[in-house]
């Protein structure tokens, strides 16, 4: 049986079932291990199932055993580790893609809500007590007739995208490549960021963090958008630089975010916690029971296949 280092605790089916596919190394405590821990654990190991808090960087995959065969990740998203890196030393890596969109398309309309509705403010308020109605209390955007910019309309965002029409909103978006018509579903293309921010009453950012995509939100971008645009981010903090969005935030450029994902989490920027209209969420993406399991299993099977077939299709390397 091959022998696979799981770097962060699993839900039990998920563990059990590890168990009965290979010879796991289980972390009981759920610590968080440092990058030098993963190299040591994982000698005389076949492959690693690694999740978005283990950095697998050129450093680290470099010192790792050469009897690792493969790294699958415990997520879609594999911006924690260099792909390059690990296909010059012979490493598969793979992800999980499919089984996260609707939990993650969920609380990508619950930021749009949330930010766009005040939730942030009102819950506060309902907390506080002594709250008067009255005809313009934390009065917020109405979704219906409002524009939604989907940056990266891929799995994820084509999810986000139907949900938000069947709420009235009307669709725009910008990926590399334009979708085939019924992937469209009546939204409009924009070959260009600047085209799809500056009709984004809302944006939504779906996309990988990439080098291509890493502060694509900046000072100078945050300009594009109509003023009172809703900013959202769902898929990595990377893409937006903190500064330039706090700032906006602050001389009401924006009106509000809804930030599901944060650089350097969990230490988000300490300028989201005192701007009352921005709408955060510890990274719940894909936290629901069902879809951990689903995703906990796919990359279970992922390095099964791997190593029964030599291939993956999940393979992103
Ligand atoms: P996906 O199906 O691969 O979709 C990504 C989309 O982004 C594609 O439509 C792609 O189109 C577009 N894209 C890629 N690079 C781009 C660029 N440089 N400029 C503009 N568009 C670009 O991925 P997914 O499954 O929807 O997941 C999207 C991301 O969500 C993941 O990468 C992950 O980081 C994040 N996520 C977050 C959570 C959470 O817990 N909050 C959970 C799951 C996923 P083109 O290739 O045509 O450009």
């Amino acid at each position: 049986m091959k022998k696979i280092l799981i770097t962060r605790k699993l839900i039990k089916d998920s563990e059990d079932k590890a168990s009965k596919t290979f010879n796991p190394i289980f972390n009981t405590n759920d610590e968080l291990y440092s990058q030098s821990k993963v190299i040591d654990m994982s000698q005389g190991c076949d492959g690693i199932l690694t999740s978005l808090t283990d950095k697998m960087d050129k450093e680290t995959i470099s010192k790792l055993p050469d009897t690792i065969k493969i790294i699958s990740n415990f997520a879609v998203g594999f911006g924690n580790i260099d792909l390059n890196a690990a296909k010059e030393k012979g490493i598969a890596v793979t992800n999980t893609p499919d089984v996260l969109s609707d939990a993650t398309a969920e609380i990508g309309i619950l930021l749009i809500l949330g930010a766009c509705r005040r939730a942030s403010e009102g819950i506060q308020s309902a907390k506080d007590g002594g709250w008067k109605w009255s005809a313009d209390y934390l009065i917020g955007k109405q979704l219906t007739g409002t524009r939604l910019g989907v940056l990266g309309m891929g799995r994820i965002g084509q999810k986000i995208a139907r949900i938000a029409k069947s709420l009235g909103m009307v669709i725009h978006y910008h990926n590399r490549s334009k979708l085939s018509e019924d992937k469209e579903n009546g939204a409009t293309y924009h070959d260009n960021i600047k085209s799809l921010f500056s009709v984004s009453d809302v944006l939504s950012i779906c996309c990988p963090a990439t080098k291509e995509t890493e502060n694509m939100i900046n000072k100078e971008t945050v300009e594009y958008f109509p003023k009172g645009a809703v900013i959202t981010n769902v898929a990595r903090g990377d893409i937006v630089d903190d500064e330039a969005l706090i700032d906006a935030l602050n001389r009401r450029k924006i009106y509000a975010a809804g930030l599901d994902v944060y650089k350097n989490e969990p230490n988000l920027n300490p300028g989201y916690l005192k701007i009352k209209s921005a709408f955060i969420l510890p990274h719940l993406g894909s936290a629901t029971k069902d879809t951990r399991i689903a995703m906990a299993n796919l990359a279970i099977d992922n390095i099964d296949e791997f190593f029964n077939t030599g291939n993956c299709v999940n393979k992103v390397n």
